[in-house]
């Protein structure tokens, strides 16, 4: 076929596809069978990151499936309440849900691990277990026996150690601190001696600004700066030694998700890794700029825990976690994993990322 000739047949074909698809408006085709689902989420309705990336999520589905699925976002409390997303998936009440494995704790004991764990894996080491080793075909297997099918949507990274109205200079100082932090981070802090309050985020800053909480962990500068704790506690302490990258997660339920054609569960799996990476980058993006505008605009004390109280603190998180491992066989199989994982690759992180860090972090600065 001559060159003219070939262009002007291309030509024609798209125009023929065009006007076809233009015809078969919506985009999706005849006889193509289309999806509406509906997820609920764990998340308040504005939420920067994590609503966001539920809300993001349905969108990619729906435009990389040109309008096959289509996913209605509802906000904790809208459908049903935040702690009601497992239930609610697990029942196929709704399709999908947007939540943290750890709010399951008291059904699925195993599933904290793929969410966080004391000085446990961080965002990196995380992805690596789910996509590079075995921690995702686990978090299958944990979820299996309640029809949900989990996928990670998004990660915190390491978050902030918390604020707190007064220094802390021993594990001496957690002893009858009424402190807001939940999961195995707060098992800890009641080993150390501390009470553990347990509220929700619209009453923790009324509460520490009044001192029935001495302190209050919450996700990282960013979401921190909004609550706007530093109007009621002067110190803020790093690193988030208990939830050092926490994972949240996209769950489906099971006869929903197989009930998709191949292309469709191709599609909300690749939007579900897209979101993972998305929801990591915004902490990591907004995060630095946050923590700076709490140093030199409202003045915050950062204060980094001293080597002996993490110390210490890592002594009770061990005992913490080996004490939940043993509740159940399945904690104990997924500890174990986890544990061998993280050794894995902590030798590695060793040499890499932490002696790198270690090269260009910006440390001086923060401790002025
Ligand atoms: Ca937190």
């Amino acid at each position: 076929m001559e060159r003219r000739e070939f262009l002007k047949t291309v030509t024609t074909a798209a125009v023929s596809a065009t006007a076809a698809s233009a015809l078969a408006a919506p985009a999706v085709l005849a006889g193509e069978k289309t999806y509406r689902w509906k997820m609920v989420t764990t998340w308040p309705p504005n939420l920067p990151v994590l609503q966001d990336g539920a809300k993001l999520f349905a969108r990619r589905v729906e435009e990389l499936s040109g309008g096959r699925l289509r996913i209605k976002v509802f906000a904790a409390g809208e459908l049903v309440p935040a702690l009601g997303v497992f239930d609610a998936v697990s029942a196929g009440t709704v399709q999908c849900g947007s939540g943290a494995a750890y709010y399951w704790a008291g059904k699925v004991p195993a599933a904290q691990w793929f969410a966080t764990v004391p000085f446990g894996l961080n965002a990196q080491g995380l992805n690596a277990w789910f996509y590079g080793g075995d921690g995702l075909k686990l978090w299958e297997e944990v979820y299996a026996p309640f029809n949900v099918v989990p996928r990670p949507q998004g990660n915190t990274g390491v978050q902030m150690g918390g604020w707190f109205r007064k220094e802390i200079n021993s594990l001496a100082d957690f002893k009858g601190l009424k402190m807001r932090i939940p999961g195995l981070g707060g098992k800890v802090i009641a080993k150390a001696g501390g009470t553990v309050v347990l509220l929700p985020g619209g009453e923790i800053f009324t509460s520490l600004e009044r001192g029935v909480l001495d302190a209050t962990e919450w996700v990282g500068p960013m979401h921190d700066l909004r609550m706007g704790f530093y109007k009621a506690a002067p110190y803020y302490y790093y690193p988030g030694w208990h939830e050092p990258g926490t994972c949240l997660e996209v769950i489906f339920n099971r006869k929903d998700y197989e009930g998709l054609p191949r292309e469709l569960q191709q599609i909300i799996d690749l939007v579900a890794m897209e979101i993972n990476l998305w929801s990591l980058c915004q902490f990591e993006a907004g995060n630095g700029a946050a923590l700076q505008e709490l140093i030199t605009r409202h003045h915050v004390k950062l204060r980094r825990f001293p080597d002996k109280v993490l110390a210490d603190l890592h002594k009770l998180a061990r005992e913490v976690v080996e004490e939940e491992a043993a509740k159940d066989p399945m904690s104990t199989k997924v500890n174990e994993a986890y544990k061998k994982f993280k050794a894995q690759v902590g030798i590695w992180g060793s040499v890499s990322e932490k002696a790198y860090y270690d090269l260009i972090a910006d440390t001086y600065a923060l401790n002025q």
